[in-house]
């Protein structure tokens, strides 16, 4: 998975040289060392299995398996937060702030973060999930301000300018373009290039096309109003008309044929939406590039392209969140039930653990869970809730760290990136969609980059259409983990062949519902607006009330929820 547009930016500076590629050849030393296994295929000694998620305890709520015995008389908080992912932390944060500490925040996993959580293996930190942040655009004002204080980036001369420590370090991404002339099926010859716009052969009419959308971006820019975070800007006709489509109509429409372009766009949608371009509406499609720097041509402007990263992605970042909570946040406690009431809201937990149930009783609860959950868990039903949620749709993903003992044998053209990406429509066998290539879990480190290699490979499932999406949450939540190992090991043996024999271990996170798609319809749904307003006693604050999801609107709707909070409690005046 790699950066956003800004990595498309980043790309461009070596457009220009593109005479020069090749000359970086780098091919390291390893095939000698690795035991033998087919192409793609799983060693039976290598160790592994799925991690980070308990699937139990999500369906807890909707099977109603859990025991009644009450593990503790029932507690009084002012707030009460459910869900501790970035939304969630980000409001508890405000709330502090403000001097309000009387809140607790519930999460059914063992650790905070939600899908910005760190993982081990054998020691080395790795991402689960999400793993970069760009540098704050102009309206992400409350994260910039959060970043400042952390001391993670600073304000000269008018722009923000991040810590070179946590800036992703050089070379930071690199695409694979396979050889027309295969070795053998399902293995291919081919080069790395610079950068993650596609370069090489391009006719007159392919860079005419690129250079049009670029001023379709820069004009939908200009007149339409884009803002990331999205709710800061007006919502009106011009939006709406691009919402109702889908960015593939779009593209048709305006006559975008070029292979390189779309498969570009298509990248870009799987990276940040979790499906292709099929799916997502022609206003996330444009968001996507317009909400930041546009989309720039090679040799154009300053580079935008910034992103901050960490060995174990953006778990970086929700521990730093994390940390001043202490045990107000309380893990494996699974919300089954809440029940607003006028004067308090009752909310039911479980705790995983104890294997029984707590009693909740809250002046404010802020929702920090998918709008699907939220439904779920409500008494009373929330009219916009109920409109909102099946509308919804979410992607399943696949986060593979893999551990090798020692480096791959690598293709020519560039060094290992941080970011790698094949530049292919082709899934393997069992997968029809293209994986988003793999970063190197280790680019970010200070330690010298010796011993064992870490891997971790992205795969967006959502699909081109929302059948091909639920075929495949069902085949991620049937197969084994060893199924998906072969399937992750035939992906990144195609550019490796000899990958699979130096593997060691394999963890597997899968997400049945990982972020919402943002289909069209969703964006500009009023239900979906109305879902930020506050409902008596209840405040949401989710990723999904911007349909779709990135830190910058996570963590703002966190915001936004608490600043709710402390003006209906009369603390306003001491916001954050
Ligand atoms: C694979 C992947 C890669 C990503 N990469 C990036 C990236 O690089 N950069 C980026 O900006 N964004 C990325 N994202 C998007 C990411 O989702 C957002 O950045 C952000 O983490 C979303 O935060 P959230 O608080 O909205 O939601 P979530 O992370 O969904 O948090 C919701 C929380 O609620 C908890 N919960 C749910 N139900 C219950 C219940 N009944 N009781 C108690 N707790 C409950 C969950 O366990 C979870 O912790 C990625 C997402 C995925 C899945």
């Amino acid at each position: 998975m790699s950066a956003r547009e800004p990595g498309f930016n980043r790309a461009r500076r070596h457009w220009l040289s593109a005479a020069g590629i090749g000359a970086a050849s780098s091919v390291l030393p390893g095939l000698s060392a690795c035991r033998r296994a087919e192409p793609g295929g799983l060693r039976p000694d290598v160790q592994g299995g799925w991690v980070g998620a308990h699937a139990d305890r999500g369906h807890a709520w909707r099977d109603a398996q859990t025991p009644n015995a009450a593990c503790a008389p029932p507690r009084r908080v002012h707030t009460l937060i459910i869900g501790a992912g970035v939304a969630g932390l980000s409001a508890a944060r405000t709330l502090m702030r403000a001097g309000l500490d009387d809140l607790a925040v519930l999460d059914l996993e063992d650790t905070p973060g939600g899908n910005a959580r760190g993982h081990l293996v054998r020691g080395l930190p790795c991402p689960l999930g999400a793993h970069y942040l760009p540098m704050p655009g102009p309206d992400a004002t409350e994260v910039a301000q959060w970043l400042e204080e952390i001391g993670l980036i600073r304000h000269e001369h008018g722009r923000w300018v991040g810590d070179e420590r946590h800036l992703c370090h050089s070379p930071q991404e690199r695409l694979f373009i396979p050889d027309a002339k295969q070795d053998k099926p399902g293995l291919w010859r081919g080069q790395w290039r610079d950068g993650l716009l596609p370069q090489q052969g391009l006719s007159a009419d392919d860079l005419a096309q690129y250079r049009r959308f670029s001023q379709d971006v820069s004009t939908a820019s200009r007149e339409l109003g884009f803002a990331m975070p999205t709710f800061k800007r007006h919502w009106h006709a011009g939006l709406a008309a691009l919402d109702q489509q889908s960015f593939a109509q779009w593209l048709s429409k305006q006559g975008y044929t070029s292979r390189p372009l779309l498969w570009l766009l298509d990248y870009a949608c799987r990276d940040d939406f979790g499906a292709g371009l099929g799916r997502v509406s022609a206003w996330a499609g444009l968001h996507y590039f317009a909400s930041r720097h546009g989309f720039e041509l090679p040799g154009q402007g300053e580079a935008h392209d910034a992103v901050l990263t960490w060995p174990e992605g953006n778990g970086w970042l929700t521990r730093q969140l994390a940390r001043d909570l202490g045990d107000r946040v309380q893990t494996g406690q699974v919300a089954l039930q809440v029940e607003a009431g006028r004067h308090e809201v009752a909310v039911q937990s479980w705790h995983a653990g104890h294997q029984c149930r707590h009693s909740w009783l809250a002046q404010r609860v802020i929702l920090c869970i998918p709008l699907f959950v939220a439904q779920r868990l409500l008494r009373t039903p929330l009219p916009p809730l109920q409109e909102m949620a099946p509308r919804m749709a979410y992607a399943p993903w696949l986060v593979s760290n893999v551990m090798l003992t020692t480096a791959f044998t690598d293709r020519p053209g560039m060094p290992l990136s941080w970011d790698n990406v094949p530049y292919t429509d082709e899934g393997v066998a069992g997968v029809p969609m293209p994986s988003l290539g793999y970063v190197d879990a280790r680019h970010q480190s200070l330690a010298p980059a010796t011993g064992p290699m870490l891997l971790t490979h992205y795969w967006a499932l959502g699909g081109q259409d929302a059948t091909q999406g639920q075929a495949m949450r069902s085949a991620l939540l049937k197969g084994s983990w060893q199924d998906w190992a072969r399937h992750v090991l035939a992906d990144l043996s195609r550019i490796h062949p000899d990958l699979p024999g130096l593997v060691q271990q394999m963890d597997l996170m899968r997400y049945g519902h990982a972020m919402s798609i943002p289909v069209p319809g969703v964006r500009g749904h009023a239900a979906l607006a109305a879902l930020s307003e506050p409902h008596g006693r209840l405040h949401l604050a989710h990723s999904d009330l911007s349909g779709y999801s990135v830190f910058e609107e996570a963590f703002t709707h966190g915001v936004r929820a608490a600043r709710q909070v402390l003006a209906a409690s009369g603390m306003a005046r001491r916001m954050a």
